[in-house]
Formats: C-alpha cells, sequence, structure tokens
C-alpha cells in the first residue's frame, strides 16, 4: 500500500458568472384564458317564397311547391356527402381493405336528400342525414 494518497481535493468547479437575467417572458397561456365571447350573430336565412318553414326528410316529402303551388310530393335525389366519404375512408380502416368502401355509398343515411319538385323540377332544399 503506497501512502501516495494524493490531496483528492479536486479544485471547485468554477462557477459560471450567470448572465444577468432579464425579466422572465411573462408567461401567457393559450389555454388559461377565459373562453372568448361570441358574438352572436344572427344568421337570418332568407328564403323568398316560403310561407312556412319546409320540413324535408330523408325521403320523399310531401308538400307544396313554393314555385308552382301545387301540391306535390318532393323527388329525391341522394347524393354522397362528405360524411360518405369519411365513413368509407373509416371502413377502409377498420376493414383493412376496401370491401365496406361501397357500403355508405348504397346507404341512403349516409347520402343528402336532394328534394326537387316532380311538376317543375325546381329545387326545394336537401335534408342531411343526423
Ligand atoms: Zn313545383
Amino acid at each position: 500500500m503506497d501512502a501516495t494518497m494524493e490531496n483528492k481535493m479536486g479544485l471547485p468547479p468554477p462557477y459560471e458568472p450567470l448572465p444577468p437575467n432579464p425579466a422572465p417572458p411573462p408567461s401567457y397561456g393559450f389555454s388559461t384564458g377565459p373562453p372568448m365571447e361570441q358574438p352572436r350573430t344572427e344568421v337570418v336565412t332568407s328564403q323568398p317564397l316560403n310561407p312556412g318553414p319546409i320540413v324535408l326528410g330523408p325521403g320523399p316529402t310531401g308538400l307544396q311547391c313554393p314555385k308552382c303551388n301545387k301540391s306535390i310530393v318532393t323527388r329525391v335525389d341522394y347524393v354522397p356527402n362528405n360524411r360518405t366519404h369519411i365513413v368509407s375512408a373509416g371502413l377502409c380502416v377498420i376493414a383493412g381493405c376496401c370491401c365496406g368502401c361501397f357500403v355508405p355509398y348504397c346507404m341512403k343515411s349516409c347520402k343528402t336528400a336532394n328534394h326537387y319538385c316532380p311538376k317543375c323540377t325546381a329545387y326545394l332544399g336537401s335534408a342531411d342525414p343526423s
């Protein structure tokens, strides 16, 4: 055993002079603020020649045509809407293939129903499935 016990008292690490700290940035969190109060914008849907709200269902609906003023049963065209594509994409991911992709396109509930007058072929409105 050599008694070469060195003085291992190492030098303390030199203190780094801290730079002068500027004022800390204000921690404005985006999530801590009060909820923005949305100004109420009244959307006035002006529908001329419309004495009452036309309640359009997902299927042919009997009503009075505002154009030709005849009692008609609407002719419905089903067109794929955005949800059709979303459901289709979702089924594609879930099923792992495109076997189920066509299903939403065959489902009326996934399509927007466009109502037309069979007499004057006026577009009467559309009904989105909810
Ligand atoms: Zn009509």
